[in-house]
Order: C-alpha cells, then structure tokens, then sequence
C-alpha cells in the first residue's frame, strides 16, 4: 500500500533562485527539493518581490482566486496570489503580490543605499496575514506549516492565539530558526495591526519583549517544534545571550522542542565539475582545471598573476558584525606579514565597507575588494582561491565553508556554530582532518589557523591530499532532509 504523503507548506521571505540574500535563500532553493524526492509534499510561500523576473520563472496568477483586501492597521492591501515551481523541480511555490510593500528591488534593504526598508514591520504583517488567509482558501491544506525565521514567525500567533480560527488549529507548527540575532523588535503598537491579542502583552507575555514585540519570542512560544540549524549552535544559544540574544531562555523553556539540524549544500548548484560560472571545471580526480580559475580570479581582481603558486584566501559574506569583518580589517597587517593574497566579496554595513576600501588603497598588490552582490564572482571566488577564510563570531550552520570543502578550497574558520560541526581540525601528526579552526576571537587566533594552513600549502602533496579529501566529503541534503521528515512525523503522529 502506497503509503499517505505528508503535506508541508513553508513560508519564508527567501527562496533561491527567486530570491536570496543569505543562506536561508539557499536552504529554501535546497531543502525543499530533497524532501519532495523523500515523498514528502512540501509547497512554499513567499513575497512576490517586485525584481523577481515573473516571466523568467513562469509566475502566474492563480485561477480562480480574487484579489484580496487585507487590514494591517488602518490600512487596506490589495493582495493576490501567483505560484509557480522551484525551477527543473515539481515543488510548488505560492507567491503573495502586495505590490505597495513588495515591488522593490531588494528583500529587506535598498540595495543602493543598503538602508533596510523602514516599514519592514508592516510589511511582515501584511505577509503573515496573507499566509493565514491563503490558508483558509484551501488552495492547499498543509498538515504542517514549517515557518522560517522571525519574518513568518508571527505567523504561528496567529494560528494559535485567542482568536485564532478553529479550522486552522489543527495545523502543526514548526519554526525553523536560521540566525537568532534577527528577531523583529518593534513597537507593540503593532500587535493590534497586526489583529493580535493585546491582552497577550503583559511583561512576559507571548508577545512582550522588554516592553515591545519581537516576532521572533512569538514564533518561539507558540510553534509546536523549533529546529535551529546546527547543534552546535543550539547549544549555543541556549547558553547565554552571546548567541541567543536573549531569547535563551525562552528557548531553554521549550525543552526538548528545540533541536539542531544541520543545513546540507546544495551540490546541484555547487559542483566544480560541472558550475556554469567556472572559467574550467575540474574534479577531486582532476584537479587540473582549478589554476584556470585562480588566474581569473585574480585578474578580475586586478592582483598579481606572475606567481600562481602565490596563495589566494579568498572571503564571501555579508558585512555584518556576525561575520568578523573587523577581526579581518585589524589583522591584515599580519596577513600580509606572509605571503598571500585576500579576496574579499560583500556587502552590507557600510562602516565595514569603508574600512575594507581604505585597507585596499593601502594594499593594492595583496587585497581586491569586491562590494557587490555577485553569485557568478561567490562562485570563482569559491573554485579559484586556495582557502575560505570565515572567522565569524558565531554562525548558526554557515554553507560556504560547504561549498569550500567541495571545490577543493579549504576552511580557516572560526570554532563555532555550524563551523565548528562541519569542519574537523586539520591534525599535523595523523595527517587528518580537513580545515584549520581556532578559538580566540583576536588577530593571534585568526593567523595561528592561517599559518597552520599556509605550513600544509607549502607541502604541496599534503595539500593536495587534504584537498582530495575535503573534495570527497558528503554534505548533502540527503541526511538533514530526513530529519526535518522524522520531525514532520513526530509533529503528525503527536
Ligand atoms: P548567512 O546566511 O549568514 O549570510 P551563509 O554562509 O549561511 O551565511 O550563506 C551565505 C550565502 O550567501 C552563501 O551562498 C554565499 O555564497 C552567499 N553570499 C553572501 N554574500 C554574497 C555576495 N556578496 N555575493 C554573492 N553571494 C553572496
């Protein structure tokens, strides 16, 4: 007997290809696919942001369903409903038109100005308001809403609180958590926009904060299951406010509801042997194409190419203080004490651009500063240097690091989060291991890790070895996958 399919929706801000900004875009483009390939049903909704190419992804209206009028205080919305499929995929994404809080060119920010939308707020009202409403159509009939960080967090009050439609209750909830430091903190003015219970917001309520709302405490309280994206990571965040952002105890309330699943990559999209963005493919067996990519990089980055033998670090992140971009800006004048070159690609903060800018008009043969968004230079970067530096404060799973060990490019990064779970310490003596990790959050913990990779580079066969192996690794989705299913079961069968 066939065995009945578990029906999922997740609703998310991003979703790659349509639109991503971080990993959580590309978890969203990844996991859904492998879970609809383990027979799981699973559905997506999302914004229908005003750069995302409808005609490109073949987004159409959905037939049959009139456009809406949705309140979010004293304002009506016009909202309307599009689905279409994650590209070459049969998984299905619903898609909310809102075109006065939506037809933007970026998701949370301008990206001209890097200034984050000022009615980010309304915004994710409107669109958690939508999601219940989508709901009660009956386009789909999830059994679990599976809701990703603080933007569709709110959603699961509106399911589960004192006015919440009976029909709906039934629907199990699970709040994935993918970076606990973003919370939507605002003014509980906004609990009635949002048609929330004020009588929800005494100190300590499910919707109080320190005296305002936090979309993210809300999901907390009221989902049925939490998952964060590694374990390390909660563990960490269960430990104290340097990575719970004090929401850890709240998190510590829930028990054995809250468990880490590792994020997989996405080897569909991050394969070197066949990356539409390399200037050579190669592979762990031949590895011949990847100094193609390495001279490119660098003359994208107009860096030296006489000495190829010369290594390339090479960086991809957000500018946040997350990242440890300043850790990097005050070690550079020991990073370049040795003989290596430093790609860096990002965007955000501009306190940290600006510094990033100075220090390449003081190093212009060493460092090349990209302060961009680039998918097709993340790619090169990530094939043509020798090694991912990543020494973030913390880091909830981190997927670069994945994509490094991949294509061959090793991990200096820091012991945290889902660093730490992915990468094991390079040991000198047994010749094992497949990154170089350190602790201390100071110059001397980041250049130790450094110059314990750059004493393996010069021993090219051991580099060669350790790049086979980090080649060879598996972490794909195929096993974080059917965890987040055995969760979808736990939630079903109670
Ligand atoms: P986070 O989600 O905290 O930003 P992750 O390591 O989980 O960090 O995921 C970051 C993703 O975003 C990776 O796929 C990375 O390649 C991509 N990325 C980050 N910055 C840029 C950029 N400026 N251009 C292109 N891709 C980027």
């Amino acid at each position: 007997m066939a065995s009945r399919k578990l029906r999922v929706l997740m609703a998310t801000a991003e979703m790659g290809p349509f639109a991503k900004v971080g990993g959580l875009g590309d978890v969203l483009g990844a996991l859904p696919k492998a879970l609809f390939d383990k027979g799981v049903d699973v559905r997506a909704i999302m914004p229908l942001y005003g750069f995302i190419d409808r005609r490109k992804f073949h987004i159409r209206r959905i037939a049959g369903l009139s456009e809406q009028a949705i309140i979010v205080g004293d304002h009506e919305f016009n909202v309307q409903y599009f689905r279409s499929n994650i590209p070459e995929s049969k998984v299905q994404v619903f898609f909310v038109e809102c075109d006065e809080l939506f037809d933007r060119d970026g998701v949370y920010a301008d990206p001209a100005s890097g200034m984050t939308y000022g009615d980010t707020t309304t915004r994710f009202i409107l669109f958690s308001k939508a999601v219940v409403d989508f709901l009660k159509m009956g386009v789909f009939t999830p059994e679990i809403l599976h809701l990703h960080d603080n933007q569709a967090s709110l959603i699961a009050a509106m399911l589960r609180g004192p006015n919440a439609e009976p029909e709906l209750a039934k629907i199990k909830i699970l709040l994935t958590i993918h970076n606990l430091e973003y919370q939507n903190q605002c003014d509980l003015g906004y609990v009635n926009e949002a048609g929330l219970d004020p009588s929800l917001t005494h100190p300590g309520g499910p919707l109080e904060f320190y005296g305002r709302l936090n979309f993210l405490k809300a999901g907390i309280v009221y989902a049925d299951k939490l998952s964060t994206v590694s374990e390390t990571y909660a563990a960490e965040t269960l430990r104290g406010p340097d990575a719970g952002f004090g929401l850890e105890g709240v998190l510590q309330s829930r028990g054995a509801d809250y468990r880490g699943i590792m994020n997989g990559a996405d080897y569909a999209a991050w394969d070197p042997a066949n990356d539409k963005w390399l200037v050579k493919t190669y592979s762990a067996r031949n590895l011949a194409g990847k100094p193609a990519n390495k001279k490119a990089l660098l003359e994208k980055s107009r860096l030296p190419t006489d000495d190829l033998g010369q290594p390339v670090v090479g960086v991809i992140s957000r500018l946040v203080y997350q990242k440890g971009i300043d850790l990097i800006v005050a070690s550079l004048e020991e990073i370049f004490s040795r003989d290596v070159l430093l790609v860096v690609l990002g965007t955000g903060d501009p306190a940290y651009s600006g510094a990033l800018r100075e220090a390449e008009a003081k190093y212009p043969t060493r460092l090349a500063v990209h302060l961009e968004y680039n998918e097709e230079l993340a790619h090169l970067i990530v094939a043509g240097s020798d090694a991912l530096l990543i020494p973030s404060r913390f880091e909830p799973c981190g997927l670069n690091q994945l994509y490094g060990l991949r294509y061959g490019t090793i991990p200096v990064a820091r012991r945290t989060g889902g660093l730490a779970d992915t990468i094991q310490d390079y040991a000198p003596e047994t010749d094992q291991g497949w990154g170089f990790l350190f602790d201390s959050f100071d110059t001397d913990g980041l250049v130790g890790a450094l110059d314990e990779a750059l004493a393996v580079y010069n021993d090219s066969e051991r580099w060669k070895a350790l790049m086979k192996r980090a080649m060879g690794l598996d972490f794909s989705w195929n096993v974080s996958a059917e965890k987040y299913k055995q969760l979808y079961l736990e939630l079903v069968n109670g």
